[in-house]
């Protein structure tokens, strides 16, 4: 039985995801990735008060970094997307040229790139998107769902 929204009378919809956060082995060396590929974008970086954790805010999402706990039991399990957890973060943009100079950006970084760019129609008639990977090995994506623009 679908629901609709609303179970006990009050209407329910949700806005969106709002923040994602992830937890990273070597979090000075994460931060500073993730500084070089989403300040670019405009993301704005804020910290919480009393916490270990940087987020990187636009709009009304945001992509936060924690280290992991410092137990050796803990510590030692590394990330594998085949695992279950997540699988990638994808951040969108508006037009397609910014997925290619985001991926300008990647070759001038050295981050290493899974998939160059590319349009992937299964997805979406305009799809258009570069994978990459932190240095944990956490899949991101760049993508673009609009029609390619002439300018
Ligand atoms: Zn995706």
């Amino acid at each position: 039985m679908l629901f609709r929204g609303s179970l006990f009378g009050v209407s329910m919809k949700a806005e969106g995801i709002d923040h994602v956060e992830l937890r990273v082995s070597h979090y000075e060396l994460s931060v500073r990735f993730y500084n070089r590929i989403l300040l670019p974008l405009g993301f704005k970086k804020v910290h919480i008060k009393g916490e270990t954790v940087t987020c990187y805010v636009k709009g009304r999402s945001s992509l936060g970094i924690r280290p992991v706990k410092k137990r050796k039991s803990i510590r030692n399990i590394s990330y594998s997307y085949k695992r279950a957890g997540i699988h990638h973060v994808a951040i969108s943009v508006g037009a397609r040229r910014e997925v290619d100079e985001f991926y300008r950006l990647l070759l001038a970084e050295k981050i290493k790139v899974l998939y160059p760019p590319r349009k992937y129609s299964r997805y979406g008639r305009w799809y258009y998107s570069v994978f990459f990977l932190d240095p944990d090995g956490i899949d991101l994506e760049v993508l673009c769902w609009n029609m390619p623009r002439a300018d």
